[in-house]
């Protein structure tokens, strides 16, 4: 080779490393992102920040304050006129389920006959995105989810597929034979139709060895039937489901509906009370005392369909007992159905109106919804505060929620993972969609 050629070989090598070396920094650069805040809420305080600015970085928060200044190339978000505040959560709700009253009457039963894994998989995604334009920005997924649809919205949000809200997701619902469901024992003995609704797991071995599966199929959290059926669980078997999640770091959640099962759930030291059926004033002083999660799922009788005036004022009540007796409270919804002309995320805020109607200040409904919701899904550390270093989740709304929480219905702006999902009232999800696991090959 010619002495010239080699030079100009080398040259041309140079300036491939330079282009080569130029683009994969302009890769690695994160363009901040500086919100303008007009008002920026504070549940723990209860207080209300003016001319806020919260700095975005590589899908964190990174910095937030009134005396920062915006760094050059930032890319501003004015949102001078509205209230930001953390993302909502909602503690109880079944994305991947959605009765309906045609064809079946409002039993989900009927639904889980005749809805595939497959379909309700992607209404859990519709449903997901519902939920997220509504300001939930995570979401407890507890069970009756068809074969693990749960798991599937999970990983297909966080490998970067589609959007959606934090999943907390506990995989099928283990219970004693029958789980909720009556089958026939046509269905039932040989055919195993509670599955894949419900885990049978009656013995000890079997309790052990359901709690493995869903551990195996992607449960974030362990969901058992302490009580739907008169030969529920003990406290020994509610314990041994409580060491066996724990094994997989997993808090477990009951499905309660009367006293006795509330009791011993309690007394086994469950983290989470799922309805309200079987509190009384003694349960909920119990659950003070032992710091137990109450997520009520509290049906307004604004959704006629699915509570009665007798039980609405029951729930009513019970919710008030509860404040008052200073059980950790979340916001939960149980939303598993259509309501024609609402969204899921629609449904699921309609739910204040039973904190409304309990009276409880709007301060500790909005604490329900932000600060107790991180902490019943462990997300406290890691997403939901408007902190530093956390993921840069917020919302937006028009007026102030501390004097009017009906503010909460009007969800204007959402961020999420530092990319906005919603913005002046509309959803923009572009940013969100992917042809690949843009944030990793995440299978678990
Ligand atoms: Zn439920």
């Amino acid at each position: 080779m010619k002495n010239d050629s080699r030079r100009w070989i080398f040259s041309l090598f140079f300036c491939f490393t330079i282009i080569y070396t130029f683009s994969a920094n302009a890769q690695d650069v994160f363009v901040v992102t500086a919100v303008k805040a007009g008002h920026l809420l504070d549940p723990e305080t209860g207080k209300i920040l003016d001319n806020q600015i919260i700095l975005i970085e590589n899908g964190k928060f990174k910095a937030v304050g009134s005396d920062l200044s915006i760094p050059v190339g930032a890319k501003i978000i004015d949102l001078s006129s509205l209230t930001i505040m953390p993302g909502l959560v909602d503690a109880h709700n079944h994305l991947a389920l959605t009765y309906k009253i045609v064809p079946e009457r409002n039993i989900y039963y009927y639904t889980y006959i005749s809805e595939s894994t497959a379909l309700r998989a992607i209404q859990a995604a519709s449903n997901g995105m519902q939920m997220l334009a509504s300001g939930f920005t995570i979401v407890r997924d507890m069970g009756n989810n068809g074969n693990y649809a749960d798991t599937a919205l999970r990983l297909a949000i966080e490998q970067g597929w589609i959007p959606g809200p934090k999943i907390i997701n506990s995989g099928i619902i283990i219970g004693g034979m029958g789980g909720q469901f009556w089958p026939t024992p046509e269905m039932g003995i040989g055919k195993n139709i509670v599955n894949p609704e419900y885990l049978d797991a009656d013995t000890p071995d079997e309790i052990i060895k359901a709690v493995h599966q869903n551990m195996l199929y992607g449960a974030k959290v362990i969901k058992i039937c302490v009580d739907c059926k008169p030969w529920g669980y003990s406290v020994e078997n509610i314990q041994l489901v409580v060491a066996e999640a724990a094994k997989g770091g997993m808090k477990v959640e009951g499905h309660v509906q009367t006293v006795d099962g509330a009791k011993r759930a309690i007394e086994a030291g469950i983290w989470s009370i799922a309805h309200d059926n079987g509190m009384n004033d003694e349960m909920h002083k119990l659950m003070a005392k032992k710091g137990i999660w109450r997520a009520g799922t509290e049906t307004p009788i604004t959704l006629p369909e699915h509570t009665t005036p007798e039980r609405y004022a029951k729930t009513v009540a019970s919710l008030r007992n509860a404040y008052d007796n200073k059980v950790p409270l979340t916001f939960s919804t149980d939303a598993d159905y259509y309501v024609p002309g609402k969204t899921r995320g629609e449904v699921a805020i309609e739910f204040i109106e039973t904190w409304k109607a309990a009276k409880i200040p709007n301060v500790d409904i909005i604490r329900a919804m932000t600060i107790n919701g991180y902490k019943v899904s462990e997300t406290e550390l890691t997403r939901g505060p408007i902190k530093v270093g956390l993921a840069a989740d917020f919302i937006g709304v028009l007026g102030n929620p501390l004097q009017q929480i009906d503010a909460l219905r009007e969800v204007k702006f959402v961020m999420k993972d530092g990319e906005i999902f919603k913005q002046d009232g509309v959803m923009t999800p572009g940013k969100f969609f992917h042809g690949g696991p843009v944030n990793g090959y995440n299978i678990r």
